[in-house]
């Protein structure tokens, strides 16, 4: 064997256009955030190596790279994906509304077993916040699936979501 891991694993992220994906890529894996950011521009992926239990786990994360404004994400995408982190903004009710959709899309096209994990990003715009977070939490809860409500501008949940994630993709690989 040539590769250096011995598990590579793909997460991907999805949410509306706007909801801050690619902040919290760049927040996670640069350490940084811009404002005002110019939505269209998007990163293909990043990579992180993690050991756990004496195993080591390649996870790329990719982004949608601004398909998402179509709702135009490939089927590929999906069914290449071991986890998938679907991200609705707390100041933006469509955004939260239109989870139904996305998830719909991952249950037509990803693998039966992917996990999932729901994020509420922005938490730092108190002021605007529409979507409380009982009602995050509920979503979450009615889909078993873990919940964080993030924010990359102040670096708040960040690196525990992805770390949460990691763990149970790598534990379920
Ligand atoms: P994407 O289209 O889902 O990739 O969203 P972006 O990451 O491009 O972010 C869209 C806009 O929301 C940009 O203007 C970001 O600066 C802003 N944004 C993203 N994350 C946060 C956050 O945690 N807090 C605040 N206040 N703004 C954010
Ligand atoms: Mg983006």
């Amino acid at each position: 064997m040539n590769s250096n891991y011995d598990y590579r694993i793909n997460i991907v992220l999805i949410g509306d256009s706007g909801v801050g994906k690619t902040s919290l890529l760049i927040r996670y894996f640069d350490g940084t955030f811009t404002e005002p950011y110019n939505t269209t521009i998007g990163v293909e992926f990043k990579i992180k190596t993690i050991e756990m239990n004496e195993k080591i786990y390649k996870f790329l994360v990719w982004d949608t790279a601004g398909a998402e404004r179509f709702r135009a994400v490939t089927r590929s995408y999906y069914r290449g994906a071991h986890g998938i982190m679907v991200i609705y903004d707390v100041t933006n009710q469509d955004s939260f509304d239109n989870l139904k959709i996305w998830i719909q899309q991952i249950q037509a096209f990803a693998n039966d077993n992917v996990n999932i994990m729901l994020i509420g990003a922005k938490s730092d715009l108190v002021s605007k916040k529409v979507i409380d977070t009982e009602t995050g939490e509920k979503f979450a809860e009615q889909l078993g699936i873990p919940f964080f409500e993030t924010s990359s501008k102040e670096n708040i949940n960040v690196n525990e979501a992805f770390e949460t994630f990691f763990k149970q993709v790598g534990t379920r690989a």
